[in-house]
């Protein structure tokens, strides 16, 4: 992969991307000087040094960032990655994809997000907890039900989350539990905060096909990632929307087979080998070739800068439903713009997890509980008014604009509202 990168000589910093869609947008939109300016950077940026005793005695130092990017439409939101190659960078572009993720999706927060450079999978369970707790002892004073709400992100899960929330309850001296979200359910996390982010992708790509008129029961999918984004977009895909997925992937491997493949199948194999390489009846192919296999829908749910100028134009699927964060750089938006490619751009199509995220903290911060029908019916409804949001206004501009500036216009415009109505420009 990284030899790739090389070769392709364009601009890979998610920061420096986060920043150039931002630029595009203003532009067309003719954003004034000081709220573009108050965008272009994050409000507030923290970096720890987090101590953690190792099993075998020793003390090993991690380092962790906490990026919010902008509060004035509420208190910031955003999860937390766990990755070997996380950078600073990449966590302000994060925080920045979180301010237009909650504004296109309507909910009263602003953005951010937090990262540990560590490698998860070489950590203990002992281990992971000491370093998850020592985090939040770190950034204790800079969240808050009120200020700043984590939640899980890349290799960050609901356990991790349990012991978020549990070490700032003993910070503050009580439960607490709308300081995080994505927590299990016993302490308080929401009914359907699980498959969230996936099932907001569905409703997506339901409302996609109806404009794309696709039929979803004759299409064929493929899925890069198979963490909890993938996975359950694997699943969803076919049980709820009766299409065919035809390949998966992991960072390891991919694997494609024609007839189809059955996610809960291939997650057994995958929790028991550690990887979907090598399920049965199914052809290993490279993360590469999965992305440019002759698909209906291709959903990119692992990391930033999968489709680039490289390998853009080799996209067979008609529609690119993008569950990952900043899948797709600048160059490859504008070659599958031109190739009528119909892309449901990131902050858009998998803010369903933080949408299912705000009603788990309006839960918590209401004390009262709701079914998964009550939560997934409000999701469905969430994500059909911001999708059609973004397809009405793409069409006011003849579709000369592609979907991801179209919907970053329509967040942008509404944090600039709440700037300006706070006096902040
Ligand atoms: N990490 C998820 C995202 O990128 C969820 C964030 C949240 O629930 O706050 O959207």
């Amino acid at each position: 992969m990284s030899g790739v990168h090389l070769l392709s000589k364009e601009e890979l910093n998610p920061f420096r991307i986060a920043q150039e869609q931002l630029d595009a947008a203003s532009e067309v939109m003719k954003l004034d000087h000081a709220a573009h300016a108050m965008l272009r950077e994050p409000m507030r940026i923290l970096q720890v040094s987090i101590p953690v005793r190792m099993d075998d005695g020793t003390v090993e130092v991690f380092t962790g960032f906490r990026v919010q990017h902008n509060d004035a439409r509420g208190p910031t939101k955003g999860g937390i990655r766990y990755h070997p190659q996380e950078t600073l960078d990449t966590v302000k572009a994060l925080s920045m994809w979180m301010t237009w993720k909650c504004s296109v999706a309507d909910l009263p927060y602003g953005g951010a997000k937090g990262g540990i450079i560590c490698d998860p999978k070489k950590l203990s369970k002992r281990e992971l907890e000491q370093l998850s707790r020592g985090y939040i002892r770190a950034i204790g004073r800079f969240i808050g039900p009120e200020k700043d709400i984590p939640a899980p992100d890349v290799y960050t899960d609901p356990q991790i989350m349990a012991w978020m929330m549990d070490e700032y309850s003993k910070i503050v001296g009580y439960n607490a539990p709308g300081v995080i979200t994505g927590k299990p359910v016993e302490i308080g996390g929401s009914l359907g905060r699980g498959d969230a982010t996936a099932m907001g992708g569905m409703f997506n790509i339901r409302e996609a096909a109806k404009y794309l008129k696709l039929d979803l029961r004759k299409a064929k999918v493929a899925v890069q990632g198979f963490g909890n984004a993938g996975y359950y977009a694997a699943y969803l895909v076919s049980n709820m929307l009766g299409s065919k997925v035809v390949a998966v992937s992991d960072s390891k491997a991919g694997i494609y087979n024609p007839d189809g493949l059955n996610a809960e199948e291939v997650m057994k194999h995958k929790s028991q080998t550690g990887s979907v390489d090598g399920f049965k009846g199914s052809e290993k192919i490279s993360n590469e070739q999965l992305l440019q296999l002759d698909v209906d829908i291709l959903i990119p749910a692992a990391i930033e800068n999968q489709l680039r100028k490289d390998n853009a134009d080799k996209v067979k699927a008609k529609l690119v439903a993008e569950l990952a964060n900043g899948p797709t750089t600048p160059d490859a938006d504008s070659i599958l713009h031109e190739k009528g490619v119909f892309i449901i751009p990131d902050f858009l199509c998998n803010s369903g997890g933080v949408t299912v995220s705000y009603f788990e903290w309006v839960q918590n911060v209401s004390g009262y509980y709701w079914s998964e029908e009550e939560v997934n019916e409000r999701l469905d409804s969430k994500m059909t008014k911001a999708f059609s949001d973004v397809l009405k206004t793409y069409e006011q501009f003849n579709k000369k604009i592609h979907m991801r500036t179209v919907a970053n216009i329509i967040s942008i415009r509404k944090v600039e509202v709440a700037m300006k109505l706070r006096g902040w420009v």
